[in-house]
């Protein structure tokens, strides 16, 4: 989709509204066409700031939250990232144009293949998609220098935390599905973990297993 300069601006503008204010974060998300990403009807409201339905009863994140964690990631150019839930690949593509390469894994086998097939469309070469139960992350690709969760745990996994680096950032929503849940951002140092809240969020929950799709 050629999407207009006023609907990027507009779309921008609400990102910045929200608190999205790393230039390289908003750089990116310029770039990667979200509308590429969905379906049907949902297209066309691509650029508004709000989840979607995707395949296999999954949404797509709302952009702002996408951006937050994004920035909250700090993710670097030398970076390898683990994202556990690629859902539509929407968030992926926004983290390969920041991260060396990205480790992006769903438990849905459909959801992955389309996911791949619109990073090969898209010439992006730095991700690699796996369908597998993110719970148990990557080990043979350990560790990395930043984890993002996009399906909430009740608490941070620690095998999953196990599989960063020192110095390392894992963000992710933490509690129970049908509550409020808290987006948080845990640095994993020399002699433990930092934990910091950044804001209150919804998510699909952490499911264990292979989906049935
Ligand atoms: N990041 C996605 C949105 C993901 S929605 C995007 O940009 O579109 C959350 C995803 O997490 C869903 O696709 C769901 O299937 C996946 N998920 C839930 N539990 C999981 C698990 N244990 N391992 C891998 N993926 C999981």
């Amino acid at each position: 989709m050629n999407v207009g300069a006023d609907i990027k601006m507009q779309f921008l503008f609400a990102l910045r509204s929200k608190g999205v204010t790393d230039a390289r974060v908003l750089t990116v998300m310029e770039q990667v066409d979200r509308a590429s990403f969905l379906t049907g009807l949902f297209k066309d409201r691509a650029y508004d700031d709000m989840p979607l339905p995707i395949a296999c009863g999954q949404t797509i994140s709302q952009p702002s939250i996408v951006g937050l964690m994004t920035q909250a990631l700090d993710v670097q150019p030398r970076h390898k990232v683990l994202e556990i839930g690629t859902g539509s690949g929407y968030q992926a593509a926004i983290l390969a144009k920041l991260a060396r390469r990205v480790y992006t894994v769903d438990r849905f086998k459909r959801l992955v293949t389309e996911a791949k097939n619109l990073f090969d469309a898209q010439n992006i070469s730095n991700i690699t998609a796996l369908t597998a139960d993110g719970s148990h992350g990557l080990p043979e690709q350990a560790p990395f220098d930043r984890i993002l969760l996009t399906a909430a745990a009740e608490d941070p996994p620690s095998t999953l935390l196990a599989q960063l680096r020192i110095g390392g950032i894992m963000v992710l929503p933490v509690g129970q599905s049908d509550t409020v849940q808290s987006l948080i951002r845990v640095t994993k140092t020399q002699t433990g973990l930092d934990y910091e809240e950044l804001r209150t969020v919804r998510f699909v929950p952490l499911l264990e297993g292979l989906g049935q799709d």
